[in-house]
């Protein structure tokens, strides 16, 4: 018999699964909070549950989660890990440390179809989406493993979280749910390469997570060199989607634009964005390129960086150069699921 998987479930439910087992109400709140807030991994060490009522959850439930079996410290204080799924498959996280609190960056997927010319994540294409409690996991176990409290979520690691909708946005409820971990959804935030009828999706959902859209280009014939996501999705119809999700939320977007030097940091590119992207209530995230082996592009030169950004400003858009964390464990943007997996 094919197990239920207990840490996917809403609390409602949850509710219903231990009703029909025969168990009280009130069970489902002790059950949760075992499980989401003392993150323990066992049924056996669900102590004020009845032996009885352990037994039959050990027969049709199965506690999925991860498991770290690396754990990689960068010079920065950026820790890698990488973690071991239930059916053997693994996907790496990453821990950053801010003075503003712990950021941890999850994977939503074991590889990625969305096959973006310099990322690593999608080498090998697609091998499935992550359920649910594995990404919640990813999060319990960087807490259990570090003893210290994450504060903020970045759903960027390997995989397109809106080609992995519903466990996404479950997910997405849940740690932020105050029966769970309770991270506020104001810290955190979405990372898509444009998905477009996602996005319209999530808007619908009433959170009130950061949006933020890997650009990469100013244009359609060199975003398509770049990405091939680009062919399904124009960047007019993306910003369509981002104005209307601005408009619905209140929410500011967040664009990344990844830049590879020689591809798309002239200034010319930098007036083109600027243009693009004017009287949109947005952000630009910079990010200097991590080269990865066998994909495409070597980093932009600092100075094609500074005077991007300088453009940028000028133009009345604000625009920041992400800091690059973990690069000497490839722990950075598009270096995930690379060597180890
Ligand atoms: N699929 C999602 C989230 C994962 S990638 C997305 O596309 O947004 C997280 C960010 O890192 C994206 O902006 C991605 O384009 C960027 N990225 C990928 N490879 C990179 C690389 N080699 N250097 C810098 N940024 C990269």
């Amino acid at each position: 018999m094919q197990k239920v998987d207990l840490k996917s479930m809403t609390f409602a439910e949850l509710q219903q699964f231990v009703e029909d087992l025969g168990e009280k109400k009130f069970r489902t709140t002790q059950l949760y909070q075992w499980m989401h807030q003392k993150m323990v991994k066992e049924f056996a060490s669900m102590t004020n549950l009845s032996a009885a009522f352990r037994d039959k959850l050990g027969e049709q439930a199965a506690l999925n989660g991860c498991t770290m079996v690396k754990r990689q410290i960068s010079a920065d204080g950026t820790n890698k890990f990488l973690m071991e799924l239930s059916d053997g498959n693994k996907v790496e996280s990453v821990l950053m440390k801010y003075h503003h609190g712990n950021s941890v960056c999850i994977s939503t997927q074991v590889g990625c179809r969305m096959g973006c010319r310099f990322c690593a994540s999608t080498v090998g294409g697609l091998n499935r989406c992550l359920t649910t409690g594995e990404m919640l996991e990813q999060i319990y176990e960087v807490q259990r493993i570090t003893g210290e409290r994450v504060s903020n979520v970045i759903l960027m690691g390997i995989g397109e979280p809106l080609d992995n909708y519903e466990n996404v946005v479950r997910f997405i409820r849940m740690i932020s749910d105050e029966r769970g971990l309770h991270i506020s959804q104001r810290n955190i935030t979405l990372s898509t390469c444009g998905l477009v009828d996602g996005i319209y999706r999530v808007m619908k959902e009433d959170l009130t997570i950061t949006l933020a859209i890997s650009l990469h280009a100013p244009n359609d014939v060199l975003r398509r060199e770049m990405m091939p996501v680009a062919n399904r999705y124009s960047i007019a119809e993306i910003l369509k989607a981002c104005r209307e999700y601005v408009d619905h939320t209140g929410r500011r977007v967040t664009f990344e634009y990844s830049l590879v030097d020689g591809t798309n940091d002239s200034a010319e590119h930098a007036e083109e964005l600027a243009a693009l992207l004017h009287g949109l209530n947005c952000h630009v995230n910079l990010i200097p390129l991590n080269p990865v082996e066998g994909r495409m592009g070597e980093r932009s030169k600092r100075t094609k960086v500074l005077e991007f950004q300088k453009i940028l400003e000028s133009r009345h858009i604000t625009a920041t150069i992400r800091r690059e964390m973990g690069s000497d464990i490839d722990a950075a943007c598009g270096q995930l699921r690379g060597k180890n997996i």
